[in-house]
């Protein structure tokens, strides 16, 4: 049988990175990113555990060497460990790398398993170490569980890369205890914009922080120094040499990124987003359960390279502006 084309786009860019959303649920409420009455798919209309499988290992099959498992909140679905397990075997056989990005809350329960089943990075959304502030943003007192979970993922072996969402009158003062307590212990931290995706109940803009001025009040503070340190992604890095780590800055909508762009995202329900901030998509669940899935999802997987755009078009420069796109990170997969 002849080897299956990589996944070329219009752009002449290799889509090697799949960001795949295992359930749209979640047990945090965090107000950036969604509504506390967030409605969530009925569970008939997500994959099932079978059908997320296939679809990971026809990506694998096209050349996609990096796969993240995301959501929603990943760890709350009930058979994720499964789905880890069966595709930690693909590990060396095609895929490189199998990550996942988790709020921590079940981290503690589930790290062992993760590292059994070949992970060995993880990326931890954490955007701040205060309880009351935590309890206040994730609208849950769940800090001391979020702690527990980074811990037992270090015990077991996982490097835990930081995340945290840079936001003006919430977290912005901490930031630098925050990097400060990350780097004390050996992780990285990397910092993001927020994003105009989908409804919430404030507007966006009232808590927008360009890490521009973040990087300027810590450079007042520290050495920064620019790392030529990437990804693959959209982060550009910095060391600090005081600290001795370092720390990544994701600017969607201070610098553009996408000319490297490598990546596509599948939600929980099957449909691929060429693009985080477009509404550009495939409907993946159609093609797996037409009755010829293999054919369908090829030809699927060559529509998303024709249409993946060349950039994504965020603007959260004027208050009260619509979101750039109606559904929330936690639908695309973060
Ligand atoms: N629940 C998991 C978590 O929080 O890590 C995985 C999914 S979450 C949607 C993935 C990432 O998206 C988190 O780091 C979160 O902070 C970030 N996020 C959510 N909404 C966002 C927004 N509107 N702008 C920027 N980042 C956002
Ligand atoms: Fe849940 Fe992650 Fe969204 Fe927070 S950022 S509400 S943890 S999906």
């Amino acid at each position: 049988m002849p080897t299956p084309a990589p996944l070329i786009d219009q752009f002449n860019r290799r889509i090697t990175y799949l960001r795949l959303s295992v359930t749209d649920r979640c047990d945090l409420r965090c107000a950036y990113c969604m509504p506390e009455r967030q409605t969530f798919l009925p569970r008939s209309e997500v994959l099932s555990l079978e059908e997320l499988h296939r679809l990971a290992l026809g990506f694998i099959d096209r050349g996609v060497t990096k796969l993240r498992l995301t959501g929603g909140e990943p760890l709350v679905r009930r058979d994720m460990i499964e789905l880890v397990r069966a595709l930690g075997r693909k590990l060396g056989q095609g895929l490189d790398e199998l990550t996942l990005t988790t709020n921590a809350t079940r981290l503690a329960e589930f790290a062992d398993d993760l590292r059994e089943a070949g992970v060995r990075r993880i990326n931890v959304s954490l955007d701040t170490l205060d309880r009351a502030t935590f309890a206040r943003l994730a609208r849950r007192d769940s800090l001391p569980q979020v702690l527990d979970g980074i811990a037992a993922a270090r015990a077991a072996g996982l490097a835990v890369k930081l995340n945290t969402v840079a936001l003006k009158g919430v977290n912005q003062d901490e930031i630098p205890d925050l990097i400060g307590w990350a780097h004390g212990q050996g992780m990285d931290l990397t910092l993001i914009e927020v994003m105009p995706l989908g409804e919430i109940e404030t507007d966006r803009f009232d808590h927008f922080l360009p890490l521009s001025e973040v990087r300027a009040d810590l450079a007042r503070r520290w050495t920064l120094r620019d790392s030529g340190h990437r990804t693959g992604g959209p982060a550009r890095y910095a060391d600090i040499t005081e600290t001795g780590g370092r720390i990544g800055f994701i600017t969607p909508l201070t610098n553009n990124f996408c000319d490297g762009c490598n990546r596509v995202r599948v939600t929980a329900t099957g449909q691929l987003y060429a693009c985080l901030g477009g509404n550009e998509r495939v409907d993946l669940r159609a093609a797996l359960r037409s009755a010829d899935p293999e054919a369908a999802l090829a030809d699927a997987l060559d529509t998303a390279m024709r249409i993946k755009p060349l950039r994504h078009h965020f603007d959260i420069s004027a208050p009260g502006a619509a979101p750039a796109v109606a559904r929330h990170m936690s639908t695309t997969g973060g």
